[in-house]
């Protein structure tokens, strides 16, 4: 009887993970150079269906953590212990986990349904997207485009380019454009599995649809800038994401949905679909921190910009060069703000002092609002050393004064990753802004001083503009291009007749 409970109870527990899948999230301490640098091959060789890393080893006794599939979690076990791993189990059931963190999103999908409805019928239009929530791609989408149509005055629908799967990669363009104004960009979304950055994203929008009115910085920053905000840039891993929400293999996809590529990693030969489209930047490509399997979550893809997202942001991003004064990439996990550059220790673009001084007021700031603690720094100092990264192309192409990848919510130290409490959402998303802000005040703020500067100067050399020679005139009559052809000497005899006073040294 007592074996046939026993029995019983082991068919129970084999199904319910043949069912949902016993995924496990394992805490691994490497103690030593020598576990670390294991812990790294692993990290760049593994194969995500089996060992997905959610936070990637960096240092000697700073924690790594590790999503493992049922069917490998005794396997791993076994290989940790006989390597003498410090380690825990930091999430036993991840599935469980999903299901009380994020709730039962099956619903979800009616509530999209309802919204899309709504969004398409409603008379007078609702701009406010409920926040706190996750949606669709095609709901956000909708809801750009619906903003866009009803407020033009304050938004532009922009298109960046088209998915592998044919999905367009909206954003919206806010404030009025002038070729003078500088530009902000904000994107999040690169990786699928980062919700809570592309709800951050989602909230900003919401914000500056509904709350310009209220808020005079929102209003000024309309008034001074020019801001594109891009919540999705890999829909089609984010859809993927959702196709299965408590699933922990599709639900912590992290890559793109390209078609399967294959390489021999030494064992075997292994194919797998999609590219870390945040490795595939024309920055150092696969030199570091990024991988040349396709199975591995870091797979940076055959060449650079080989992807159709990446290819298309670098163009789109490209054609704002010299407007184009701070970029942010929104991503999670681990509190971290985030410069250049990140492929190697100590390697810094000429105005890094600059870039500090912000990102140290941007952290202090978003801290104020709860108390949540951000540090801040290039990647080898405060994470790990990458390459391929969007920030770090920016910054070093395109010259960029403030490029920034931000790392939201959790700390480091969390245990729960990605599965971020759904309660935390908003203020994730209220605090982000407040640091935010700080990048978006320092870019209007330096414009319209430029623009004092300028008019103030234009004042003084209007009232220094004459003639120094009195035969002015004169020479002008018998010569109409003098003025261009001895503009230097023009411009200090004859200022005020050529008309060359916005060039007077003052
Ligand atoms: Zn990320």
């Amino acid at each position: 009887m007592i074996l046939r409970v026993i029995l019983a109870l082991l068919i129970a527990v084999h199904s319910s993970c043949q069912e949902h899948g016993a995924f496990k999230v394992f805490r691994v301490l490497p103690t030593t150079n020598q576990q670390l640098l294991q812990m790294i091959r692993l990290f760049e060789t593994a194969d995500t269906d089996r060992a997905d890393f959610w936070h990637a080893p960096s240092v000697v006794n700073g924690t790594v953590d590790i999503m493992v599939a049922p069917e490998h979690t005794d396997q791993f076990r076994q290989y940790l212990e006989k390597h003498g791993y410090t380690f825990q189990v930091a999430i036993d059931d991840l599935h469980k986990l999903l299901i009380e963190k994020e709730g039962n999103l099956s619903t979800h999908s009616n509530d999209d349904a309802f919204f899309l409805k709504r969004l398409h019928d409603d008379v007078g239009f609702h701009s406010r997207l409920r926040m706190g929530e996750y949606y669709s791609y095609s709901v956000l989408s909708t809801w750009l485009e619906r903003i866009a149509e009803n407020m033009p005055d304050i938004a532009k629908l922009i298109k960046v380019g088209t998915t592998i799967e044919g999905r367009d990669i909206l954003g919206l363009k806010f404030g009025k454009d002038t070729p003078d104004k500088k530009i902000v960009v904000i994107d999040a979304g690169i990786h699928a599995r980062e919700w809570a950055a592309i709800h951050t994203a989602s909230y900003f929008i919401n914000l500056i649809v509904n709350g310009r009115e209220e808020d005079p910085q929102i209003q000024n920053y309309l008034d001074n800038i020019v801001l594109y905000i891009i919540p999705v840039l890999n829909p089609d891993g984010y859809e993927y994401t959702r196709t299965d929400k408590t699933n922990p293999r599709a639900r912590m996809w992290r890559k793109s949905r390209s078609p399967k590529a294959c390489a021999f990693d030494g064992v075997r030969n292994s194919c797998c679909m999609g590219v870390d489209l945040n490795r595939n930047f024309d920055f150092r490509f696969s030199e570091i921190g990024a991988s040349r399997y396709p199975c591995s979550e870091i797979y940076h893809g055959p060449s650079a910009f080989s992807e159709p997202e990446s290819k298309a942001y670098s163009q789109f991003l490209t054609s704002l060069k010299g407007r184009l004064e701070a970029y942010i990439t929104l991503h999670s996990y681990s509190q971290l703000w985030i410069y250049s550059y990140s492929h190697r220790k100590f390697t810094y673009a000429p105005d890094i002092e600059e870039t500090r001084r912000v990102a140290a007021k941007a952290v202090q700031e978003l801290g104020r609002m709860y108390g949540t603690k951000y540090r801040h720094g290039t990647g080898p100092e405060i994470i790990y050393a990458f390459s391929g990264g969007s920030t770090d192309w920016a910054k070093e192409t395109l010259k960029i004064k403030y490029s920034y990848t931000i790392e939201l919510r959790p700390g480091y130290e969390e245990w729960n990753g990605f599965v971020l409490d759904k309660n935390q959402l908003i203020p994730t998303a209220k605090e982000t802004w407040a640091g935010v802000t700080v990048v978006l005040d320092e870019v209007t703020n330096q414009w319209k001083s430029s623009r004092v500067r300028e008019s103030e100067l234009s004042r003084l050399r209007q009232e220094k503009c004459s003639d120094r020679l009195p035969g002015c005139a004169y020479w002008l009559q018998s010569s109409p291009n003098i003025c261009r052809f001895s503009q230097s000497t023009m411009v200090r005899d004859c200022a005020k007749t050529c008309n060359l006073c916005h060039m007077i040294a003052v």
